[in-house]
């Protein structure tokens, strides 16, 4: 399990990154809302998305999870 966030404010391209706690791209506590802790960016990628409509696992911790 981990703990993962999502940035609510979207990236150029529309999409909202979800996060894992430890990373080094995750925006300040102000811009981002806890997911929960999580046993895998899928299903954290899931969660995000009962909340916003585009989103996508970070490029740097959730690179599984990410859809270029
Ligand atoms: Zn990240």
């Amino acid at each position: 399990m981990a703990e993962f966030y999502v940035e609510i404010n979207a990236q150029a391209n529309g999409d909202h990154l979800v996060h894992n706690a430890a990373c080094s791209l995750l925006p300040a506590k102000d811009g981002i809302r806890y997911l929960g802790s999580i046993a895998s960016c899928a299903s954290a990628v899931k969660k995000a998305a009962e909340s916003f409509r585009q989103v996508n696992g970070c490029p740097q911790c959730a690179t599984s999870c990410h859809i270029a």
